[in-house]
């Protein structure tokens, strides 16, 4: 068994990759839930839809994230009633957060939600919520004055198109986080973990920062592989970069390697990178070099096929 910390669209690729080249080898995914937030009474969960839309085969193509070929009626009768939708939902994904929502309010866990969506959509793996209680990511900005503001991961994210420099990320209800068992219980017994390409800090950190899930991460520590997010010290999308530069001065895969060198015994990187291995092993992680930028569904194989067999 394969066990995968995961954030979004990152995590997703990668997975679809997995999927594609381990054959029966089941796998499981742990999905970070720091994202999630409540709209219009639906409870949405960002980084579990996307890799249950994209392992079901639905996703958009073209975002990575959300349903292909959407409608968005509902989104149009609100702006109708002089709504401003900022957060964009699709029909077909709305009727998602209704089901979930629903199920949620009659007592049901996440996780059980969670495997109850992904066995009708087909998805092809386990995934599991970091935690079935809520856990929320927030975010400290600084305001061009100067002064300072904790915005709510989302009104950074998306309402304010994570353009304000981050000066500091705390997830809210962490102590308080419940993983499932059974993402302890595969955590425990699986024979490889890897941290996907995601988001080190606002999709990883969460999950790293659940106390039961670092402690078996730090007893498998030889059994980890992280893959780096960043290529060239860029971010393929999103705000990874500069969030690094904000908070740990630099944007490189020796501070992606310093943040998980104590989770895992390796990091994937690229070869526009390599110049870096000797950094990196000197923090006790091991370079893997590859090329990390999956643009098809050959990338992503690829890179799942190295990353699982070095
Ligand atoms: P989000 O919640 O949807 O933003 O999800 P993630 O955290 O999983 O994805 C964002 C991260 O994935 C960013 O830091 C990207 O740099 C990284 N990412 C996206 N596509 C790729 C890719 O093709 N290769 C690698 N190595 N990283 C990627």
């Amino acid at each position: 068994m394969i066990c995968v910390l995961a954030g979004g669209v990152g995590a997703a690729k990668f997975l679809r990759g997995l999927v594609a080249v381990v054959g029966d080898e089941k796998i499981t995914a742990i999905v970070n839930t720091g994202d999630d937030l409540t709209l219009y009474g639906r409870r949405i969960c960002p980084d579990i839809d996307t890799v249950t839309y994209t392992l079901a085969g639905v996703v958009n193509p073209e975002t990575g994230w959300g349903v292909a070929n959407e409608s968005y009626t509902i989104r149009r009768t609100l702006i109708e009633l002089g709504d401003t939708p900022w957060f964009l939902l699709g029909d077909r994904d709305i009727g998602l957060h209704m089901f979930r929502t629903q199920r949620l309010c009659a007592g049901k866990k996440l996780s059980e939600v969670t495997a109850e969506v992904c066995h009708c959509l087909g998805v092809p793996i386990s995934v599991i919520p970091m935690s079935d209680s809520p856990v929320a990511t927030k975010i400290l900005t600084e305001r061009q004055d100067g002064s300072l503001k904790e915005m709510d991961f989302q009104e950074y994210f998306v309402a304010n198109h994570h353009e304000p420099v981050v000066r500091g990320v705390r997830y809210d209800g962490i102590e308080a986080a419940s993983p499932p068992p059974q993402a302890l219980s595969a955590l425990g017994e699986c024979d490889r973990i890897i941290i996907a390409p995601s988001n080190p800090l606002l999709s990883i950190g969460p999950l790293l920062a659940v106390d039961a899930i670092a402690e078996i991460l730090r007893a498998r520590r030889s059994a980890c592989i992280a893959v780096s997010p960043l290529i060239g010290g860029k971010a393929v999308k999103g705000p990874a970069a500069d969030i690094l530069t904000s908070l740990h001065a630099q944007s490189t895969v020796t501070t992606v390697a310093s943040l998980y060198r104590e989770y895992c015994s390796s990091l994937a990187i690229d070869p526009q990178d390599s110049d870096e291995s000797v950094q990196l092993q000197a923090l006790g992680v091991a370079p893997l070099v590859t090329n990390l930028w999956m643009r098809t569904p050959q990338e992503e194989a690829k890179l799942a096929k190295r990353v699982l067999h070095g």
